[in-house]
């Protein structure tokens, strides 16, 4: 059986003009893009990631993503779920996006943009993001890999809830 979810490709980058950011963007492919989680799948995902339900989601207008659980598609679970796998790790709120890639080939993108910054100055940061770009990008390598990780995991999650 295919599993509901495929990654096609993951890149990211940090913003242009704003250094503080990093953007992961994931291509998704859907085995059908009309799978919704059922209510006892909705029941697993909640029990075991319970920060979900604090999420805000401006997907379909501002609210909790909570109520949106079962009507959100499988990759806009994958961006939340990826974000509640890096939250605790960065300070500052993660946003996420999910939009179609391609809709006939059935390709979704989601798109994490995760804050970087670490000190009390916005200055310091950008100098410090900077050094490290011209550096051979170690420490944003490592939270590259991180992100791609959480949304690696976040993938296989939602498979095991279809297998
Ligand atoms: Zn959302």
């Amino acid at each position: 059986m295919t599993a509901a979810l495929q990654i096609i490709s993951m890149n990211s980058r940090t913003a242009q003009r704003a250094v503080r950011f990093l953007i992961v963007e994931a291509f998704i492919k859907v085995s059908d893009p009309a799978l919704r989680l059922n209510d006892t799948q909705a029941a697993v995902v909640l029990a075991e990631h319970p920060t979900l339900a604090e999420h805000a989601c401006r997907q379909q207008g501002f609210g909790r993503f909570a109520d949106k659980l079962e009507q959100a598609s499988l990759p806009h679970l994958v961006e939340h779920l990826a974000i509640d796998l890096l939250a605790k790790d960065y300070q500052g709120a993660i946003a996420g996006t999910t939009t179609w890639n391609n809709h006939a080939q059935q390709t979704m993108l989601v798109r994490l943009r995760i804050p970087l910054a670490e000190s009390e100055s916005k200055r310091q940061d950008e100098e410090n993001l900077l050094a490290e770009r011209r550096a051979g990008d170690g420490l944003l390598a490592e939270r590259r890999i991180r992100a791609e990780q959480a949304i690696q995991q976040a993938i296989t999650e939602v498979n095991e809830l279809f297998k």
